[in-house]
């Protein structure tokens, strides 16, 4: 206890001693600054690779940059809240803070899935134009404040696979009667070409998949998907990821929570965001072929593409419910359509002749 309170009396004078602007309390000495210890629960398996890890480092560079005075304690999916009941439990402040993918809640909140990934959508560096200096993110606040709650990006796995199936895809007959587990827009799409979509967590799937309950799935990439160990029960793996080829997670914050946070606390859990959205995608980026490698010359995973007339036929299904989730008689689900596919238009005709074109040249022979 007493070196409790002298490591305390030392971080106070430290502070004060490192030019602070706190103002200083009657007799001179600094005021003890509030510590705010916090709560984050998860839709991830706790330690999962990549994004398990993510909301994990998110709190270490926010105790950090702190100095201890935030205190985020974050728990694995299961261990406070069920997976899918995140949303819910940040917006009623059981917990201050919440890590996961906006798509989860379209049940609820059909728009929240144009900011995690739409099928034939944005990637992950058009998502983040889009967030960050195309009006995204703004008009992401004002939908999440009706739900009490404060989003941020969490981070992004960038071009996912199209999935993990045991029969091979020659045509959309195919998947006619197939249950697949994929979440989202992409999952309404599936359900319109032939399939049965189902919404499970990811702690769900490798069960799922052995048991029969589901005939395919789609997880993340073969980053994530050799840590389940999905090779394991499905013998052909498909790309592209055409339902995410962007998925933008969220961090959501507790709107009360959040306006108790001082301004410089604000700025600190905006900036670790800001961090670790970075961050995971450069992990994906460097991580992912490592694992497609070991997939296939290690465990004989047979990697295939979808047939052209199969991406064709789910990107027209695709462009069309897009539009179809949007309620015409509500004015700000029209707003983000509006901005979305403003934006979407005007930056995939700018990656023709940019990043299309470069990658096109690169692969010349
Ligand atoms: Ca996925």
């Amino acid at each position: 206890m007493m070196l409790r309170i002298f490591s305390l009396s030392l971080l106070i004078l430290l502070g004060s001693c490192g030019g602070s602007q706190e103002p200083a309390a009657a007799g001179g000495a600094s005021a003890p600054q509030k510590v705010y210890k916090w709560r984050m629960v998860t839709t991830w398996p706790k330690n999962l690779p990549g994004m398990g890890i993510a909301p994990e480092t998110m709190a270490k560079k926010i105790k950090t940059m702190s100095n201890g005075r935030l205190e985020i304690k974050v728990y694995g999916a299961g261990e406070i809240v069920p997976p899918l009941e995140v949303f819910e439990a940040v917006s009623q402040g059981t917990v201050q803070m919440g890590h996961g993918a906006a798509y989860y809640w379209k049940g609820k909140v059909p728009v929240a899935q144009f900011f995690t990934a739409m099928p034939f959508g944005l990637t992950a560096q058009e998502m983040n134009g889009w967030l960050f200096h195309g009006g995204g993110m703004e008009l992401w606040r004002e939908l999440y404040a009706k739900y009490n709650l404060v989003p941020f990006a969490g981070g992004n796995t960038g071009v996912q696979m199209a999935g993990w199936f045991n029969r091979e895809i020659n045509s959309l007959e195919d998947i006619k009667g197939m249950k697949m587990r994929i979440p989202g827009l992409g999952g309404e799409v599936f359900n319109r070409a032939g399939g049965t979509s189902v919404n499970l967590p990811g702690g769900e799937i490798f069960t799922s998949m052995q048991t029969g309950v589901i005939d395919a799935t789609e997880w993340v990439g073969p980053y994530n998907d050799l840590a389940f160990g999905l090779h394991q029960v499905a013998k052909y793996y498909y790309y592209p990821g055409w339902q995410e080829p962007g998925p933008n997670l969220e961090m959501i914050v507790n709107k009360e929570a959040w306006e108790e946070l001082p301004d410089d606390l604000k700025a600190i859990v905006e900036n670790a965001s800001l961090a670790v959205n970075a961050d995971l995608l450069a992990e994906y980026t460097a991580r992912n072929n490592a694992a497609l490698r070991e997939l296939v010359d290690v465990h004989g995973v047979e990697l295939r593409q979808l047939p052209a007339d199969v991406l064709s036929e789910i990107r027209n299904i695709s462009y069309a419910m897009t539009e179809e989730i949007v309620d015409p008689n509500d004015e700000l689900a029209k707003r983000i359509y509006d901005s979305y596919k403003t934006y979407r238009d005007g930056v995939l005709a700018y990656h023709e002749i940019s990043e299309r074109a470069y990658i096109n040249a690169r692969a010349a022979k």
